[in-house]
């Protein structure tokens, strides 16, 4: 079944005025809509809620301001910021759910189409053997005892372009590749093939993705020369609690590799994990951290725990929705041009969660068989989905410019 734009989807489509928005657009050319170029339309809002306040001021941005006021203020915003506070964010992540949800799905309509979902296919180009020791990786040598898991070779370029095809095919946008490496210190000829996978993706149409380990600089600059259009590296969760969870790599090494990404002009796709054992603090933390970025990732994964027997979090028990929900929310009002992205853990989790989680800002999905080594929601099943719920996949290319030639 191939993903339809039906009329009712296409009337959602209304271009913004110029005074519900500081970007123009165009009703003929919806492709060339830019990130702010949607708004909510034909929607009175009750005298009653909360929503018929007068907006504070941005200046009521600060500690002491009454929550409701720090969200109602940030939700006013026109373009990103990244001086957040921790108090602030605490502030936004603790709201009423239902109040959050809603001026997260406001704010959603300033920046995107909200009828838009960008479809993902992540392929795992390298599985297991690697030398790090994150307490949730089944790919760890660490724990290969308890999980099984046998490494495998770099798959070969032929056989990757066959996965991106079959994705393409499917309605995907975007082709990730993740390789199980601490980082790719004297891995040349890897990378060279790497580049050629890049390169071939590219040339199907689709936005290239990889996630590789930490990088160098002038390692990003060859991505970058061979097409990559974005580059993963998750921060995971807090600073303060990242060592509980990772000891064979620091929190700022992470930071360096997002650095080298960006500088290379290479697009920033860095989230978290939740459901490691860390508390709300720790989700505000890792908020915060990539809230406050230079510039903000282009791209934020929200993945929830996928318990692999044999790790060390192989036995937790799954975090409570509502705390996922409250973080796509609070992500989206923080870093509102950014695509928020439901990863690992949507298998298990309900359509309705899953429609929650669009209502509040997450626009991209992972589609396909499998997600590295845990499994995935199918093509098929994704678009009944979106049937079912008036989604249509985001093109290629819509949130990320093609580098130049
Ligand atoms: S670096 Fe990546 S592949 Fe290696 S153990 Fe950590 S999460 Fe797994």
């Amino acid at each position: 079944m191939a993903f339809r734009i039906t009329a009712r989807r296409l009337a959602a489509r209304v271009p913004v005025t110029a005074t519900t928005a500081t970007t123009a657009t165009t009703a003929s050319n919806p492709a060339s809509t830019s990130t702010r170029g949607y708004a909510a339309v034909g929607v009175e809002t009750p005298a009653w809620t909360k929503s018929t306040l007068p907006i504070p001021p941005v200046s009521a941005l600060n500690a002491s301001a009454k929550p409701n006021h720090v969200l109602r203020a940030a939700v006013a915003a026109t373009e990103p910021r990244n001086d957040w506070t921790r108090e602030q964010i605490a502030a936004i992540y603790n709201e009423p759910l239902m109040e959050l949800v809603h001026q997260a799905s406001t704010i959603h309509r300033r920046f995107h189409n909200p009828a838009e979902v960008q479809l993902c296919t992540l392929m795992n180009i390298k599985t297991g053997g690697c030398t790090e020791d994150c307490k949730y990786c089944a790919q760890s040598t660490r724990y290969q005892k308890g999980t099984g898991l046998a490494a495998k070779k770099v798959e070969s370029v032929e056989s990757v372009l066959a996965a991106a095809r079959v994705a393409r095919d499917n309605g995907s946008t975007r082709f990730c590749m993740g390789a199980a490496w601490r980082d790719m210190r004297g891995r040349k000829n890897s990378l060279q093939n790497i580049a050629a996978m890049v390169r071939g993706v590219r040339d199907l149409g689709m936005e290239a993705c990889v996630t590789l380990g930490m990088i160098d600089a002038h390692q990003a600059r060859e991505l970058k020369e061979a097409g990559l259009t974005a580059y993963n590296h998750n921060v995971d969760t807090s600073r303060e609690f990242y060592p509980s969870v990772i000891s064979t790599r620091t929190y700022d090494e992470r930071l360096q590799t997002l650095g080298h990404v960006r500088d290379a002009g290479i697009h920033v796709c860095s989230g978290g994990i939740l459901g490691l054992g860390e508390e709300t603090k720790d989700r505000v933390g890792l908020l915060h951290t990539v809230s406050t970025l230079p510039s903000h990732p282009e791209s934020f994964p929200v993945n929830a725990l996928v318990p692999i027997p044999g790790t060390p979090l192989g036995d937790r028990a799954p975090l409570a929705f509502t705390e996922m929900l409250r973080t796509v929310a609070t992500a989206r009002v923080l870093m509102p041009a950014t695509i928020v992205r439901i990863a690992a853990g949507r298998k298990t989790m309900a359509e309705e969660k899953q429609a929650l989680c669009f209502m509040a800002g997450a626009n991209a999905i992972f589609t396909g068989e499998k997600m590295l080594t845990t499994e995935c929601n199918g093509y098929d099943e994704d678009k009944d989905m979106f049937d079912r719920w008036g989604l249509e996949p985001m093109r290629s290319f819509e949130k990320s410019p093609k580098p130049e030639a």
